[in-house]
């Protein structure tokens, strides 16, 4: 399947972290093993604005949905999913928008599923990539070439 998220899962609400399916979550809690008291540290992301300036494109790269940091000199990037659509960043913290979420972007969830079954049909993981740019019928066609 296409990877949407990693998942924090028990550990998190163990840790009563909120949010606790955001990868920037699971950054801190595989610190917090070492040092419990960077969970009362640990950075809360503001609330999604509704008129951001900031908006990130979605993409799949080695059947993963991921997110590059927008904000210059970060260079972070974050796993993504259709299913909750923002993105912090566990690099810069999203500093830049003043620690709000950022809007997401994706293919509307008929696209998704639609990327998402030719991309599957790829044996070699490395090989399921889509770009925004690219239609379904292109990665079709990708597929009938080399498969
Ligand atoms: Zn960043």
């Amino acid at each position: 399947m296409i990877e949407r998220t990693e998942n924090a899962g028990a550990y998190a609400e163990l840790a009563d972290v909120e949010l606790a399916e955001r990868p920037h979550v699971r950054v801190v809690l595989a610190q917090a093993r070492d040092d419990p008291t960077i969970l009362d540290r640990a950075p809360r992301p503001k609330a999604l604005l509704a008129d951001s300036p900031f908006v990130v494109a979605a993409y799949v790269n080695h059947s993963r949905w991921i997110v590059d940091c927008p904000f210059e000199g970060c260079h972070s990037a974050q796993l993504a999913t259709p299913e909750d659509p923002r993105f912090f960043c566990a690099g810069c913290r999203n500093a830049e928008a003043e620690g709000h979420y950022l809007p997401v972007s994706f293919p509307n969830a008929k696209a998704v599923a639609a990327i998402e079954a030719v991309l599957l049909e790829r044996p070699v993981v490395e090989t399921r990539n889509w770009f925004p740019h690219e239609k379904v019928r292109d990665l079709q066609h990708e597929n009938a070439e080399r498969l």
